[in-house]
């Protein structure tokens, strides 16, 4: 590779997403629980920016407390730059500009879009050309919600939802977000689902629950039907994060009330995610729960995954 072919930053855009359906199965010995999920990818999106470096670090921007987002080898993002380079064996570095703007822990996968970003970045700007394969491979070691965030778009996701699968999804749906300040454990979500469950009968360490996406959600989504969708989103994290933060109640009944079809916890908290009827029922649904004094943000999906903006 000769110098003159190294770009001076490569720019990436990854999305975050709303599990339009999450259903939690049994949990496994090493922790993880069994998934059923369709994703949706939103245009609410992280940038990251990758500058030739001769070591690694990370900057991180858009966000209100800097003490949420770590800037070492914690951050999902350096981790997959350096995973890269172990696996392609590129000896330089990179620094990671993380431009935020999916909410810290809030349920819609943001540290995985900084990863799946971060690879792509260091693959266009270290010229290791790694297949959409090797990509998906490091990916889902990184974390189950990191390949979706490279494909984006609609799909289902099996395994620990790391496999995935796409969805025919037609036309566009419109979403409203309500986002917390402080943000939600997912760890702490799952536990509290094992709890809850063992307390109702169930046995946390039951062997995985055979587990499929009801073919109503599917067939909504392929009919482009907000209406139908509305009726069979569900959310088995719904439960367990409404435990650990009931304010989120009132949350859905304003939005509920305001107009929106339906409204979910995304992934595990504490974001909502409400689907209305058309973009102009968003963005009535939008400024009702901003007058009354929530952040709401207007987005629709599905959008691409990661993808580089400019190189
Ligand atoms: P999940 O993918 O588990 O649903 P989430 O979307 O709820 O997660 P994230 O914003 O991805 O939450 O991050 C959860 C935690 O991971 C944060 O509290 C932070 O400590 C750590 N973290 C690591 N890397 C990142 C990153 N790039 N951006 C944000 N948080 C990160």
């Amino acid at each position: 590779m000769s110098l003159a072919a190294v770009p001076e930053a490569v720019h990436v855009r990854a999305p975050g997403k709303i599990n339009v359906y999450l259903g939690v199965g049994g949990r496994h010995d090493d922790g993880y629980h069994s998934l059923a999920t369709v994703f949706q990818a939103v245009s609410l999106y992280e940038d990251v920016i990758a500058y030739p470096d001769d070591g690694f670090s990370l900057s991180v921007s858009g966000i209100d407390d800097p003490s949420t987002v770590p800037v070492d080898d914690r951050n999902l993002a350096m981790r997959a730059a350096k995973m890269l380079a172990a696996a392609t064996g590129y000896t330089a570095g990179v620094h990671l500009e993380l431009r935020k703007s999916v909410p810290v822990a809030g349920g819609m996968g943001g540290g995985s879009a900084d990863a799946a970003a971060a690879l792509v970045a260091c693959d266009a700007l270290w010229n290791t050309g790694l297949s959409p394969q090797r990509l998906h491979e490091l990916a889902a070691r990184l974390g189950a919600d990191v390949p979706f965030a490279l494909h984006g778009g609609t799909a289902v996701g099996t395994g620990r939802g790391d496999q995935l699968n796409p969805a025919l999804a037609r036309g566009r749906f419109d979403w409203v977000l309500v986002t917390s300040e402080a943000g939600l454990s997912t760890p702490a979500i799952y536990a509290r689902l094992d709890e809850h469950r063992a307390q109702n009968g169930a046995l946390a360490d039951d062997p995985p629950l055979s587990l499929d996406v009801p073919i109503p959600v599917l067939q909504a989504l392929r009919a482009g039907d907000p209406h139908s969708l509305a009726a069979c989103m569900y959310n088995d994290l719904e439960v367990p994060a409404l435990l650990e933060r009931p304010s989120l109640d009132e949350v859905i009944k304003a939005g509920l009330e305001a107009g929106a079809l339906s409204g979910i916890v995304s992934g595990s908290g504490p974001t909502i995610a409400f689907l209305c009827e058309s973009p102009e029922s968003a963005r009535y649904v939008q400024g009702e729960l901003q007058a009354s004094g929530r952040v709401a943000l207007h987005v629709h999906g599905p959008v691409a995954g990661a993808r580089i903006i400019s190189a």
